[in-house]
């Protein structure tokens, strides 16, 4: 599914290198984690895969099924089937919620080359991943997240991803400070949404989060490089001992 190889990224701007040689493979179907300390480069990597501007790739390769996303333009990367959790997190007064989605879904379609979903297709498709993700459908009329509470820009997030059915799914939940009630619906909805042809990966701190999404693969990042990778029991080390032990035994 996506293959991330050797990938050494810096700073556009300036002299600063921030991934120093990246490798991870994510299998169709499986749920990975990236934890590590702050500023180790995780949301990096996310906005590399995502191809926002500022950073340079400087090695290395990052592919989607075989297919380069590095080469991509943005939008091109989201009709391969890549989606980020962050990507939408702006509110948008006077655009309601249902045009939002479709005008997702439509610029997707047509990346892809294909024609518009009609809006009764649209409509049944919203109500059904609203009724999947226990949404209620009064969320739907409202203007993009003006006055969400916190809960509910999650709970909008992870129907747009419902409703552009990524390939793979990026999370990076580092710096939201998710409440328990805010992290309950992430998994909820992460759980949902599992599926053998779709892999996620959630970039988190907290292991708390790991209880309820269960990842088949957890990775440690440190300093710009995965150091670590192990099982579910890495995270509730992690809990435990915090990261000195695992940097102690690489570096
Ligand atoms: P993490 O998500 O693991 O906390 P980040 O990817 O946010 O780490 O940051 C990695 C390092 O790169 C940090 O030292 C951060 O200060 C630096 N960095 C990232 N983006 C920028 C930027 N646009 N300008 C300056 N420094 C940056
Ligand atoms: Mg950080
Ligand atoms: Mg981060």
């Amino acid at each position: 599914m996506l293959e991330i190889k050797n990938l050494h990224v810096k700073l556009e701007e300036e002299d600063k290198v921030i991934l120093k040689g990246v490798n991870l493979t994510i299998e169709p179907g499986t749920v990975h984690a990236i934890m590590g300390p702050n500023g180790s480069g995780k949301s990096t990597m996310s906005y590399v895969l995502s191809g926002r501007d500022g950073y340079e790739v400087t090695a290395g390769s990052a592919t989607l099924d075989g297919a380069d996303l590095l080469a991509m333009a943005p939008e091109e990367r989201a009709a391969a089937g890549l989606f980020l959790a962050f990507q939408y997190p702006v509110e948008i007064p006077g655009v309601g919620n249902m045009t939002f989605l479709r005008t997702a879904v439509n610029s997707q379609r047509k990346a892809r080359g294909e024609p518009e979903i009609s809006a009764g297709d649209f409509l049944k498709l919203v109500r059904e991943k609203a009724k999947t993700l226990k949404i209620d459908a009064d969320m739907l009329k409202r203007p993009v997240n003006v006055g969400f509470s916190g809960g509910e820009k999650k709970r909008n997030e992870i129907l747009q991803m419902a409703m552009l059915e990524p390939k793979m799914c990026i999370l990076d939940e580092t710096d939201s400070g998710l409440d328990v009630d805010a992290m309950k619906l992430v998994s909820d909805g992460v759980n949902a949404l599992r599926d053998a042809g779709r892999s996620f990966l959630v970039i988190t701190h907290y292991q708390r989060l790991l209880d309820h999404i269960k990842p088949d693969v957890v990775h440690i990042m440190a300093d710009g490089r995965i150091i670590k990778t192990g099982g579910p029991e890495l995270a509730l080390e992690v809990e435990k001992n915090g990261y000195a032990d695992i940097l102690a035994e690489v570096l």
